[in-house]
């Protein structure tokens, strides 16, 4: 077997070195709980808000509107949970907004909240590329919708929606704005502020942290029901002994992303733009998913017509190359994929998903012998399923 090449940064990164090293006093040596009242206590309490005070600066926003949580699924959870039932014994708000492209942390919560809880889902549509416009919320925003929730950048077809312009609308209404960062977070500057969301979610191991922490941004005011009771940690939001290990690391690697974010998108871009290009010129029948500007800059993704993804991602894992379908597929039981459905292409597309992510290991030369090696692969994958 060749020597293996990463190309999944979008399922989840290496810990960065200087993030391990940002956590490590905090597994044995600063051990206390932040909620204890004596001096081990108080260490370890300083060490969170600090923490918390570092992510605040870095989204635009206030220490007390940041709240940890155990990853990005969790974050979306008590965004939309929280909000919705908050804003419903509130105002009996019970109208949900959400888009068909989120990840299913959101779709999959706000399709529990219509089914057990009674809430009426909506779906605002997207265009070909998988974008939300501000437009088609607007005209699908009531004085009872209790929470929109659009995610900022998609995981599968890394179209990046204009959440500035979505916020805006929302904010007109009075409807509190939830935005899925989870991967924009790693890859774009985020500003609350700039962005008018109410509430933002993210993980820490898309961007070279660790895995198991995330954060929610909650907006002053914003009304939010705990979905985890207990202490009163969090701000009363979620209760549990914080991770302070993973937290700091949240921290630190946080601070890396947005600092070095402009540095490394200019690395991607040129070799995510050279690699689509390749794609579509050497290979037949191939098309990209996701909009060809507004995408992360670190991500190409494509369909291949007549092509079983599963098959072609095993044909890769056996050249040594790590990549994704995009969507969790199984092998045996192909789906395609709900997001690529949202964009209007056909089964026979859909089930030939291929994502390739680049990250901070990628080089140009790692690049150029996927893009030499793809053809071949799809040629057989393709004679499989026709077969
Ligand atoms: C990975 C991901 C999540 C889930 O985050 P976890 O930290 O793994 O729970 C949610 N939304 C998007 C867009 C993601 O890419």
């Amino acid at each position: 077997m060749n020597e293996r090449k990463y190309f999944d940064y979008a399922a989840t990164t290496p810990l960065d070195e200087r993030v391990f090293k940002a956590m490590q006093p905090y597994w044995t040596e600063i051990f206390g709980n932040p909620s204890s009242v004596h001096s081990f206590g108080q260490q370890a309490d300083h060490a969170l808000e600090e923490a918390r005070r570092s992510v605040a600066r870095l989204l635009n926003a206030r220490p007390d509107e940041i709240v940890f949580t155990s990853g990005g699924s969790e974050s979306d959870n008590l965004a939309l949970r929280g909000t919705a039932l908050a804003r419903r014994e509130q105002t009996g708000a019970n109208h949900l907004l959400i888009s068909p492209v989120e990840h299913h942390a959101v779709s999959h919560t706000a399709r529990q909240l219509a089914d057990q809880s009674g809430f009426e889902l909506e779906f605002v549509p997207v265009d070909e590329f998988g974008r939300v416009s501000a437009r088609d919320v607007a005209e699908r925003l009531r004085p009872t919708t209790a929470v929109v929730s659009v995610v900022y950048a998609n995981n599968e077809i890394g179209t990046i929606n204009p959440i500035a312009e979505i916020g805006a609308v929302c904010r007109e209404m009075g409807v509190p704005l939830h935005t899925d960062a989870v991967q924009g977070a790693a890859h774009l500057p985020m500003d609350v502020e700039r962005d008018k969301v109410d509430l933002l979610s993210m993980g820490a191991h898309k961007f070279y942290g660790p895995k198991g922490v995330g954060v929610l941004y909650i907006r002053r005011g914003t009304p939010v029901l705990p979905v985890q009771t207990g202490g009163s940690q969090e701000h009363n939001l979620r209760a549990g002994t914080q991770n302070l290990p993973l937290i700091a690391g949240l921290a630190e690697a946080f601070r890396i992303a947005q600092e070095e974010s402009e540095e490394n998108a200019r690395k991607y871009r040129p070799m995510r733009d050279r690699l689509i290009g390749r794609v579509l010129e050497e290979i037949p029948d191939a098309r990209l998913t996701g909009h060809a500007v507004e995408r992360l800059p670190n991500h190409a993704s494509f369909v291949f017509k007549g092509v079983d993804g599963n098959a072609l991602l095993m044909l890769l894992d056996g050249k040594g190359y790590a990549c994704s379908s995009g969507s969790a597929c199984r092998v045996g039981n192909p789906k395609p994929s709900e997001i690529l459905l949202a964009t209007g292409l056909s089964e026979e597309w859909a089930l030939g998903s291929l994502r390739i992510t680049l990250g901070r290991d990628t080089t140009p030369e790692d690049v150029d012998a996927l893009a030499d090696d793809l053809p071949d692969l799809v040629a057989a994958a393709r004679s499989f399923s026709s077969q």
